[in-house]
Order: C-alpha cells, then sequence, then structure tokens
C-alpha cells in the first residue's frame, strides 16, 4: 500500500531562516538557540537531503512541525494578501514553496510513527494531528487565498497546460476541503476535522497497542507443533521480547487469516489464533476501537453533507477515476457471485478431505489455510515449506527485484551503509539510471518489529521536484518475519510478491520527473495509486526473472523444473477464497461510507454481518480480509472510502501487462515507454488520460477475470504466483 499523508499541500525547501522566524515571535534566546539547531531547521546536507537520523532526537519533532505551521501560514500569509493582482507565480507557484520545514519533519515524523513509533512519538502524534488538521484548514479556509486561487481558475490569459492543470487542481482542492462554505460552516468543518484527525490517530494508537498485546502465546511448545524449527526459534524471540521467557509467542499480522494458520496442527490451536485476530480490538477494553469506528463513520457523514453530497464516499469518489461509489461499487458486486462460487467450490473439496480424513466436524474459517494447503498439496502436489528455501530474502532483492528493474529500466544499485537509518535492520540503496548518473535513494525495512504497524507500505522522505530541484528519497516498509540470529530470512512467494509490489510504489516515486511537487511520484488518484505497485508484481513470476532468483539458498541450485510447473499449475489455486475476502472488505468499506448523516450505527459488528449480506457477501467461511474494527486502510491509513482503489488498479496493472504480452514483453524498450508514459508523470494529466494514452484505448477488465480464473474459459497467461491484494 501507499501511506497518504496528512497533508495536502506542497512545500519546499527554500525558506527564510529559523533565526528570523525565532526573533518574530520573540521567544527566549535558549529556545531560539535549541529552534536553530533543530536538524529539520534547514535542509539536510547529506546527498539528497536523506534525513540526519544520527542527529534527530525524540525531541526534535514536535518543535520543528509546530516551527514547520507557523512558518507556512506566515508565508502563505504574504501570498494572500499580496497587493499585486494574482498571477500564477505570485500565488500556485509560491505556494508550491511554502511550508519547508513542515514537510521535511513531517514526513519523518509520521515515516517514523508507522515504522518505528514510541509512547514519545505517538503522544506528538495525539497532540499534532489535530493541529496539522486545523493548519490545513487555515490555509484552505483562507477567504482571500482562495479569491487569488478562483480569479486564476476563472483567467482565459494562462495559455500554459501544465499551469492551467496545475491550477485546476489547487482550485479542486481548495473547494472540496470547503473554500466555498459559508463562515458559520466553516467553522463546523473546522470542528469536524479536528475530531477526524484526532479520532484517526486514536484508533492507530488504539490498534497498535491491541495488536502488540494479542497475538497467541503458548506455555507448552506442542500447542504450535507444525511450524518450522526456524519458525518456533522465531516464535522463541518474540516471547523473549515480550519478557516472556520460555514461552513462545505468534504475534499478529494485519489480516483476519493469519500465516501460520497453514502449518499449525492442532485445531484448537488455529481456533484460538483466529478468535486472536478477529477479536484483537473487540475485548471491550482501552483498546477496542468500536466506539471510536462508530463516531469516525458518523462525522465524515456529516462532513460530506456539510460539503454538498450525499455520503461521504460520494464526496471522497468525486475527484478519482472511479468518479461515483456506484462505479466502484459496481465493479465489485460484478464479480461477487463468480467469486463466491470458486470460493464455495473450494470448501466443497475441502470437506472432502477432512471427512475423509475422518475429521468429523464442519470446515470453520481457521481449517480454511490449513486444509487449502492440503487440497495444494494433494492436488498440485506443492508444499509451502519445499517453496520457502528457494526465496531468500537477499538473493530476491538482488536477483529478482533489482534485476527486473534493471532489465525493463536499465537502473544499478548499491548499498550505502553511511547513511543514517533510523532503526538498525533499515538499509540504504543509491539507484542509478540507465546512463549511469546517480538519481535517488531508497530505503527497505523489511522485518516485522511489534512498534511497527501492519502491512506493507510505500512513502518519500523528499519528493522529486524540478521548481524546488529535489531527487526523490523513498522508502519501503514490509512484515516480514525477522529470521533467529544466524538464520536466512526464507520468504513465502506472497512476500516475495510484495516485495515486487511495494518496490513497484518505489519506482513511481523514484521515476518522477515533473516541475511540481503537487504533482510528483505517487501523488497521484488513490484508484490510480496501486497500478505501477501491482503492476511491478507481474514480473517476480516472469520465467527470466524467477529463474534468476529462485535458487535454494544453501546449495544455489535453481528451483528444479516440476516444482516451478506445480506452482504455475496452482496459479489460480484459492483465488475464490482471495477474491471473496477482499471483495468483503472492500465492500465493507463502502458501506461505512455511504451511511446517511444523522444515522446511528452503535452496533458495529451487527452493522457489519448486515452490511456483507446487502452486499451477497456474508460467506461466514471467508471472512473480511479486515473486519471493521481493525481496518486500518480506512479508519487510520487514508483509504476510507477508497479500499476498493486495489481492485480498480487491478484492471489496470493487468490490462498494461497484457499491452506488454501483446507487444514483445520485458524488453528495456517497453519498460522505457511505460516509463515515459506512466511512471514519471506523476498527475500531470488526468489518470484516465495517462492510461488511454499508453494503453490506445480505456481499460478493459477482462485480464483481471483471466488473471484471477474467475473466467470460465481457460487462461494460458504465465502466471505463476497467487495474486493478492494487499
Ligand atoms: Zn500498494
Amino acid at each position: 500500500m501507499y501511506r497518504l499523508r496528512p497533508l495536502i499541500i506542497a512545500m519546499s525547501i527554500t525558506l527564510s531562516t529559523i533565526a528570523s522566524a525565532a526573533a518574530d515571535k520573540a521567544a527566549p534566546a535558549a529556545k531560539a538557540e535549541a529552534a536553530a539547531t533543530n536538524p529539520f531547521a534547514k535542509a539536510s546536507t547529506l546527498q539528497y537531503q536523506a534525513p540526519p537520523f544520527d542527529k534527530i532526537k525524540d525531541s526534535d519533532y514536535q518543535p520543528a512541525i509546530e516551527e514547520g505551521m507557523k512558518q507556512q501560514l506566515a508565508e502563505i500569509g504574504k501570498i494572500a494578501d499580496n497587493a499585486d493582482a494574482p498571477t500564477f507565480a505570485n500565488t500556485i507557484e509560491a505556494m508550491e514553496h511554502t511550508g519547508a520545514m513542515l514537510t521535511r519533519s513531517s514526513k519523518v515524523f509520521f515515516a517514523l510513527t508507522q515504522a518505528n513509533t514510541n509512547d514519545t512519538l505517538q503522544k506528538i502524534q495525539e497532540e499534532e494531528a489535530p493541529k496539522l488538521a486545523a493548519h490545513a484548514d487555515a490555509i484552505f479556509l483562507n477567504p482571500k487565498l482562495f479569491a487569488r486561487v478562483k480569479s486564476l481558475h476563472e483567467s482565459k490569459e494562462i495559455k500554459d497546460p501544465d499551469a492551467k492543470f496545475l491550477i485546476d487542481r489547487y482550485y479542486r482542492n481548495f473547494v472540496r476541503a470547503g473554500a466555498q462554505l459559508s463562515e458559520a460552516d466553516k467553522a463546523k468543518l473546522r470542528e469536524l476535522n479536528k475530531e477526524e484527525s484526532t479520532l484517526a490517530t486514536a484508533f492507530q494508537n488504539k490498534l497498535l497497542a491491541a495488536t502488540k498485546a494479542g497475538g497467541l502465546v503458548a506455555k507448552d511448545k506442542a500447542e504450535f507443533a507444525g511450524l518450522s524449527s526456524g519458525e518456533i526459534d522465531a516464535a522463541a524471540a518474540a516471547a523473549k521480547e515480550r519478557k516472556l521467557d520460555g514461552q513462545w509467542v505468534l504475534p499478529l499480522q494485519n489480516t483476519t487469516q493469519q500465516p501460520a494458520q497453514v502449518e499449525l496442527t492442532n485445531r484448537a490451536t488455529r481456533e484460538k489464533l483466529f478468535k486472536a485476530s478477529t477479536e484483537r480490538t473487540e475485548h471491550g477494553d482501552a483498546n477496542d476501537t468500536r466506539a471510536t469506528i462508530v463516531r469516525l463513520a458518523q462525522l465524515r457523514a456529516e462532513k460530506a453533507k456539510l460539503l454538498g453530497y450525499p455520503t461521504y464516499a460520494a464526496y471522497s469518489l468525486d475527484d478519482q477515476m472511479a468518479k461515483t461509489p456506484e462505479h466502484a461499487i459496481k465493479l465489485m458486486t460484478d464479480m461477487v457471485p463468480a467469486a463466491v462460487a470458486k470460493a464455495k467450490g473450494e470448501a466443497d473439496k475441502m470437506q472432502a478431505l477432512v471427512d475423509k480424513q475422518g475429521g468429523k466436524f464442519k470446515l470453520a474459517p481457521w481449517d480454511w489455510q490449513y486444509y487449502a494447503e492440503q487440497v495444494r498439496k494433494a492436488e498440485y502436489d506443492l508444499d509451502e515449506s519445499k517453496i520457502k528455501p528457494y526465496f531468500e530474502l537477499d538473493r530476491v532483492l538482488h536477483d529478482g527485484v533489482f534485476f527486473a528493474a534493471n532489465k525493463l529500466y536499465g537502473l544499478t544499485f548499491k548499498e550505502r551503509k553511511d547513511i543514517p537509518v533510523y532503526q538498525p535492520d533499515v538499509r540504504v540503496f543509491e539507484v542509478f539510471d540507465a546512463d549511469g548518473k546517480s538519481m535517488a535513494f531508497w530505503y527497505a525495512d523489511y522485518y516485522k518489529r511489534d512498534n511497527k504497524a501492519g502491512g506493507a507500505w510505500m512513502d518519500s522522505f523528499v519528493d522529486q521536484s524540478g521548481l524546488l530541484g529535489t531527487k526523490p528519497v523513498v522508502f519501503n516498509v514490509c512484515n516480514f518475519t525477522k529470521p533467529a540470529a544466524g538464520q536466512p530470512a526464507l520468504l513465502t512467494f506472497d512476500d516475495v510478491t510484495t516485495m515486487f509490489h511495494e518496490f513497484g510504489h518505489a519506482l513511481h516515486g523514484m521515476f518522477s520527473n515533473v516541475k511540481y511537487p503537487t504533482l510528483a511520484g505517487t501523488n497521484t488518484t488513490r484508484d490510480f495509486v496501486e497500478f505501477p505497485s501491482q503492476f511491478n508484481e507481474h514480473w517476480a513470476s516472469e520465467p527470466s526473472v524467477f529463474a534468476n532468483y529462485a535458487k535454494h539458498y544453501q546449495t544455489g541450485e535453481p528451483m528444479p523444473a516440476e516444482l516451478l510447473a506445480k506452482i504455475k499449475a496452482a496459479r489460480t489455486f484459492n483465488q475464490g477464497f482471495a477474491t471473496t475476502e477482499y471483495l468483503a472488505a472492500a465492500l465493507l468499506d463502502q458501506a461505512w461510507h455511504t451511511i446517511p448523516p444523522g444515522s446511528d450505527k452503535k452496533d458495529v459488528d451487527k452493522f457489519e454481518a448486515e452490511a456483507l449480506k446487502q452486499f451477497n457477501i456474508d460467506y461466514a467461511l471467508v471472512p473480511p480480509r479486515y473486519r471493521t474494527s481493525y481496518f486500518a486502510h480506512i479508519w487510520g491509513g487514508g483509504y476510507s472510502a477508497g479500499y476498493y482503489a486495489y481492485l480498480w488498479s487491478e484492471v489496470l496493472d493487468d490490462d498494461a501487462y497484457y499491452w506488454f504480452k501483446e507487444n514483445g514483453g520485458m524488453t528495456r524498450e517497453n519498460g522505457q515507454r511505460f516509463r515515459d508514459m506512466i511512471l514519471s508523470r506523476g498527475s500531470t494529466q488526468e489518470m484516465d488520460v495517462l492510461y488511454r494514452n499508453f494503453r490506445g484505448r480505456d481499460p478493459s477488465v477482462e485480464p483481471l477475470l483471466e488473471e484471477r480464473g474467475l473466467k470460465t474459459e481457460k487462461s494460458d497467461a504465465p502466471k505463476t504466483d497467487e495474486k493478492k491484494a494487499k
């Protein structure tokens, strides 16, 4: 996934010096000095302005963010109060230059609150989130500033298409943020925004605490029977980290289904683990998220009404590719019957297996992965534990992810141990373009930690901009199980796919070649942003790439042809399950965000059950990928009313992949074309136009149905993975 920033205005690195700002507020000498030595006060002197993590202390963030907001408001004030008539340069371009210190500090701060948080950072986040919401409002609800933007929007004199496009973007952002409301309604909106940001932060912190406290603890190793010795060691290490020496802990992954279910032979343990997962935030304690969610859904509906939309989803999708919730919902509900039917077929096979083994029980959701794995073994003779030794993290990275980027785009990589990081497991790579010129930094933070949010994502410390003269500094965060000391990190194919996915986002950020930061890199619509990442997943199973990285970690032997053939044969295996659990979550998101304002939804679980029923996706054996109470994407992660975006983007990514298949496949030339027409363009054009230019037509849903095995005709796509929404 891609993490969306709470700040909407793009900002720059050029700024008035901190000394004069400190003088302005007549701060005591000590305070002024502290501000001047704050590592965020000036642009980092490290290459590409990489964050100076060796100098940044937890105590630096809050003063930097506060000072950053103050500086930006002063800069914005000057633009709004300018006596000269508005021009593109003195208004729009000027705004692109504001807020440098705030951008610098908040980008690092929010990266860390997600990937490496602690009590201090969480407390700062709780205090600053509503202030940042108020700060954005102070800019977007400034009537003098909006008057300038509006007059430029209406001006017939501006001819430059890039300038016109950016003005239009600003105008839309202001209107969507409430710039046209009455003063009384603006005041209401400010209150709602503040409350929303406070509640979203509260949700994130509750979920993190619940996940940290949750998981499954075993006093007897026998409960974890079925796990490999490496995994048992990791469970012992996880227990030690929680000061539960001599015990074993399975920490929770963010999704409903837990990866360990595949291996756990003890049915009672599987049930316990399932319940620990699905009820993680429903214990009626301080970490229970349900009351927070009820209020969040309600206030979003109120906010939408204030802004003139029938529902929050209608508001949210109005500036997306999908345009309306009806379009997004239709794409999904059209797929529900085929997905559920396929899942039911999968369940029947598993029930038959249970019966054959004399199980005498009805398949339950906690049995799904365990028996699915057995069916997979029986039908395809495919065993996850036999596959993993061929996916060693470092080899996948260098000989897979980097190798593919080299073949398509000519990139090369060099690890930089001299660039400071925020945690010892984080690695930094310098990225070189096809002509050998250095072009970006890329950070990788791959291992799961208790102070890291669940899932995987990409974001940036510095965005590319021609105007500001900045190069991209981007990062990927994942949650792969950290091996015990001295052991290799062996991945599942799902993990491998995740690496390619997040690196696809990184490429989108690193190839950005635009002038204005607002339009740079991954700053696209949400239902487009997953396109480059999901597109990049396809190369994980491209034969020439796969053969290059899928080698045994001990012997270096390539994966045997028959094992590879089996993986290929199993490519649409369990897709009924994967599609159904995704659709259930995405439709649940739409249900929560299409409630009318003023309705009273007090019972979260009842609402969830009814919504799933309404969309005919209430299939008990396949619960939503995320249940409402731990659905971080929509309550804390910026994907509210937007979880459908993965499927929407998947239509694009499969369709674009088929363009490659139709045009000679994985060639340097095709890669360059994709880079030039999609990856380097940010959002300098409407997304549908950008796509049409590349494809020569509108996107077609057919390749997706084929890839997921939801079409009746047999597909001959060279696909080896089980595609799964992130
Ligand atoms: Zn993504």
